[in-house]
């Protein structure tokens, strides 16, 4: 490719609103533009490394019995209601076509392998099969950001397995790690695989493939010890704590102008462990709000702990919760503020009349603690649960945090910021069993296919390449995805005879099957095109010029490295060949 032919230009300033550097050196070298919030152009250049990661994960896919194909983004709405997901998947984009027929954009495609399963998978010999595709995902997210790394219209490789067993979805689905860490290895983005929430995709366990990074939207708890890591929305920790040997007599106190935790613990002199706090959410089982549907659910953790909301979520059964409004929580004769269990009835489950009262288990490592009098401005000291007031469910609802004990070995665990790159879900039978998708055993008896549903996100994958190979010039692509091998270089005046030498090489390269990309420009200096060369970051730079002739070739120059050679062109054909 030359230069001089190029379609867009490098540039010398990011976007003043790019904050990570792969959003800033992904612009201004060219490889991508922004069409509108979340949706991206790739130029290209960009197109180019797109392509070379489609084919890391196709070759990966292949290598694990995947057969590839291609389904559609325009997706009937009857597919999406039938699974359920038209109304819980919050991000879905729906849209009308003429005479009012409903399509979803697809956010994912469960829906439509569950379907050509249904169809095409008829006995025992039909499976197990595993298929995949590369193609555009549609998502409404609230928030895109970062360049690629959170669009509403990205490429995702995703894949899918049918099974007839559990027990043959366990046995295939280490091969789908370990591909997983082949592609990531492959990019040159070593990953952290984690125990993840399920999240929306429904289904019994997950695998999150992340990267450590400062400005990364996922946290994820690790234990330098023995290994565990895990997302801090499925994260396991051991609370710690005792119970009192003297219970204390319930007392109620005045506490003027004690509105958090931390004012109240400081006002009666007591640390935050030794307090309750009351968090009130409106739990329904819908994204999609309707009026009257749901039911108000009072969850409590011991004072120094948090609450992670998807936590709760999964210990209530699914759904979705926001934080309760002020009337909702007076309706049932709380006080926003003062709120504790005591005094209120604790219902027995969702859909019953009465508070849904959720606890995490740490209220249980502690005692006399101080609680909310549902009276302003009181609280009560010397609150026990089991003797002053009762729960509907104790449950795994607080969030793991750094310097808590690790549910393994028992040592610390340390709160890290990553970013998802990949995700593994062993969905089981969650779709089958909503459009009943089954095969005939041996026995000729109907039985649910197993799924597995895997998705790696190219876009955010390069983005991520990019945040971990780059210098303060700009990207250092690895030799696997870079959208050319050589940059070549002309620097020469007129009629000095070196144009002509650096076409013919540029010539030379190409018959020898080898991608450069060729700084043919006229009337720019050796600084202007070596700056571009380094912040487009293609591998090797191989420079034309009357020194370089001068010393029997070329100059050659890795992006990741300072030195630079003088080669023979024969040599530098050994060289990239080799
Ligand atoms: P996240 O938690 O980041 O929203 P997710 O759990 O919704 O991700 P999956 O549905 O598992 O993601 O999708 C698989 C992969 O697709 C992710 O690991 C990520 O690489 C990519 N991906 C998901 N959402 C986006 C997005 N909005 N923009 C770019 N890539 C995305
Ligand atoms: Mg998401």
């Amino acid at each position: 490719m030359r230069l001089s032919h190029s379609f867009g230009k490098t540039l010398r300033e990011a976007p003043a609103e790019a904050e990570l550097v792969s959003h800033q050196l992904l612009i201004r070298a060219n490889y991508i533009r922004p069409v509108g919030a979340g949706m991206y152009t790739f130029m290209p250049f960009g197109y180019r490394v797109i392509r070379k990661i489609w084919r890391i994960l196709a070759e990966e896919m292949d290598a694990i019995d995947g057969q590839e194909m291609w389904m559609p983004n325009l997706n009937p709405a009857a597919l999406w209601q039938a699974t359920g997901r038209w109304n819980s998947v919050d991000v879905l984009f729906k849209l009308k076509g003429n005479g009012n027929r409903e399509y979803a954009l697809s956010a994912t495609h469960e829906e439509v392998v569950v379907d050509l399963a249904l169809r095409e998978i008829e006995s025992y010999r039909d499976l197990p099969r595993m298929v995949y595709h590369i193609s555009k995902k549609f998502r409404d997210e609230p928030r895109p950001r970062g360049g690629l790394m959170r669009l509403r219209e990205f490429i995702m490789k995703d894949a899918y397995t049918l099974d007839r067993s559990e027990a043959a979805l366990d046995e295939y689905y280490p091969s789908m790690i370990q591909a997983y860490f082949n592609v990531f290895n492959r990019c040159g983005v070593p990953t952290v695989a984690i125990n993840a929430d399920v999240g929306a995709m429904g289904g019994k366990t997950s695998q999150e493939f992340t990267v450590p990074h400062p400005q990364g939207e996922d946290v994820f708890i690790a234990c330098d010890n023995c290994g565990y890591a895990a997302n801090v929305e499925a994260a396991e920790f051991v609370r710690e704590g005792e119970r009192p040997a003297t219970l204390a007599a319930l007392t109620k106190v005045e506490t003027p102008d004690c509105k958090t935790i931390a004012d109240v613990a400081a006002f009666i002199g007591v640390p935050t462990s030794q307090t309750i706090k009351a968090v009130f959410y409106w739990w329904r089982p819908r994204y999609v709000e309707t009026p009257g549907e749901g039911q108000l659910v009072f969850a409590l953790v011991r004072g120094d702990l948090a609450i992670n909301d998807t936590k709760l979520v999964n210990a209530l059964g699914g759904g979705f919760v926001r934080a309760a409004t002020e009337d909702e929580i007076r309706a049932v004769g709380a006080v926003p503020g003062y709120a504790s269990g005591v005094g209120l009835t604790p219902a027995q489950g969702l859909q019953s009349p009465g508070v849904m009262v959720m606890a995490d288990t740490s209220i249980e490592y502690g005692g006399n603690y101080v609680v909310g009098a549902n009276e302003e401005p009181y609280h009560y000291t010397g609150a026990n649960y089991g003797r002053d007031f009762a729960v509907s469910k104790l449950a795994d609802i607080a969030q793991a945090d750094t310097g808590h004990k690790c549910p393994v070995c028992g040592g610390r665990i340390e709160a890290k910021r990553a970013i998802e790159v990949g995700h593994c879900f062993k969905l089981g039978t969650r779709y089958s069993a909503a459009v009943n998708a089954t095969y005939l055993d041996e026995n000729g008896q109907p039985q649910l296919i197993y799924m597995g549903s895997y998705g790696i996100g190219l876009d955010r994958l390069m983005a991520v390449v990019v945040e971990l190979h780059n210098d303060k010039d700009g990207i250092i692509w690895p030799d696997s995805v870079a959208p050319y091998q050589v940059h070549l270089v002309h620097i020469g005046k007129e009629g000095d005879g070196t144009k002509a030498r650096a076409e013919a090489l540029y010539e030379r390269l190409l018959a020898a099957g080898v991608e450069v990309l060729y700084d043919d420009r006229d009337g720019l200096g050796a600084g202007v095109k070596f700056k571009d060369a380094d912040l487009i970051g293609i591998p090797w730079r191989v420079t034309v010029s009357a020194r370089s002739l001068e010393q029997g070739g070329v100059e050659v120059k890795r992006r990741s490295a300072s030195e630079r050679q003088n080669l023979t062109e024969d040599q530098l054909l050994g060289l990239l060949k080799g």
